[in-house]
């Protein structure tokens, strides 16, 4: 079997420009990577964030220098790809992931199952939110109307106006909330009166209250706080997982921090062993990562994969996402496809 990879940066735009406490963006620019064995072809994503990496062109020139490495990496034995990616690319995680993804594609293409079936996941799984981002207030209620289908908002606070977003979003609707501060609140203080004040709103959990490296301040926030508090920003791989104990009652998996599916499914272990709820999250993404880590969305009880639902145009064809209801089909490997 010898194998052949191509890769493309493609510039995808949301619908709205998508702002977060720290960043505001109306597109993104992720790199396509195509693994081929000559007859199947096998799909990866790299959506690389500011918050933890450089951005895609350093993604495409490691991709230049080490294609023949890439090529190398072993089919069968995944925990070993992993650890060969971490020491081929230390400093970009979603380049890592993009290449597990794809060699993933690729085994479950030639094993003739689903990554879930593969996975030993279940079809099922409980409904994805949809993310409002943080906007001017006049804008809210547009955001609102595209949201209109799906019954779990998430969204995203930490401004010095938080209080305004959510009365205009309260004033047009009372369906359960999640609510990402994205390390916004810096006091102990604030995020006290945070979340005492979101207990009272209909909110189902606080995701990422403040700063990462203030867990001290987390911990203590958690005994206060009647709101879960889940990890993002905190619970990035498998090796910060152990730690959070005792901050956290939940963690956010991303393929885009973690690495790819195979770090992804130690995470999922981790939480298991540690007893966190589990979260699967997204970037801005096309439908490749979203298929991604759908595969594993039976094992989450909260899951966020809207990444490619809030995009303008999505380059790829995978998951469907019913109004918040993910599809996942019996296609073998990812079942992905670019959008003709
Ligand atoms: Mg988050």
């Amino acid at each position: 079997m010898s194998l052949s990879l191509k890769w493309t940066m493609k510039r995808i735009t949301t619908k709205f420009e998508f702002k977060i406490a720290r960043s505001a963006e109306s597109y993104y620019d992720v790199v396509i990577l195509e693994l081929s064995d000559g007859y199947f072809t096998a799909y990866g994503e790299a959506a690389p964030s500011k918050r933890y990496e450089k951005g895609p062109d350093a993604i495409l020139a490691l991709l230049k220098s080490k294609e023949q490495q890439i090529l190398a990496l072993s089919l069968e034995d995944h925990e070993n790809r992993q650890t060969d990616l971490e020491r081929l690319f230390p400093e970009s995680y979603s380049l890592q992931s993009a290449v597990d993804i794809a060699f993933w594609d690729l085994y479950g293409q030639r094993s003739g199952q689903a990554l879930w079936q593969i996975f030993g996941a279940q079809k099922n799984m409980v409904a994805s939110s949809y993310t409002i981002g943080i906007s001017d207030l006049e804008i809210i209620p547009e955001k609102l109307k595209e949201a209109a289908p799906y019954a779990l908002l998430k969204i995203k606070l930490g401004t010095d106006y938080d209080h305004e977003i959510m009365r205009a979003i309260r004033s047009q609707t009372d369906k359960v909330l999640r609510v990402d501060v994205n390390e916004g609140w810096k006091t102990l203080d604030d995020a006290k009166r945070g979340a005492e004040w979101l207990a009272g709103e209909n909110v189902e959990f606080l995701e990422q209250p403040m700063p990462a490296q203030q867990l001290d301040d987390i911990a203590k926030l958690r005994e206060f706080s009647q709101l879960p508090l889940v990890a993002d920003e905190n619970s990035v791989r498998p090796e910060d997982i152990p730690g959070l104990v005792g901050a956290y009652d939940g963690i956010n998996i991303k393929l885009m921090k973690c690495g790819g599916l195979t770090n992804a499914r130690k995470m999922v272990e981790l939480a298991h062993k540690h007893q966190f709820d589990i979260m699967l999250g997204c970037m801005v993404e096309t439908s490749i990562g979203i298929s991604a880590m759908s595969q594993l969305g039976s094992f989450a009880r909260w899951l966020d994969l809207d990444g490619n639902v809030l995009l303008a145009h999505d380059p790829f064809v995978g998951v469907g996402n019913e109004a918040g209801k993910i599809i996942l089909s019996d296609m073998p490997g990812l079942g992905v496809e670019p959008r003709l």
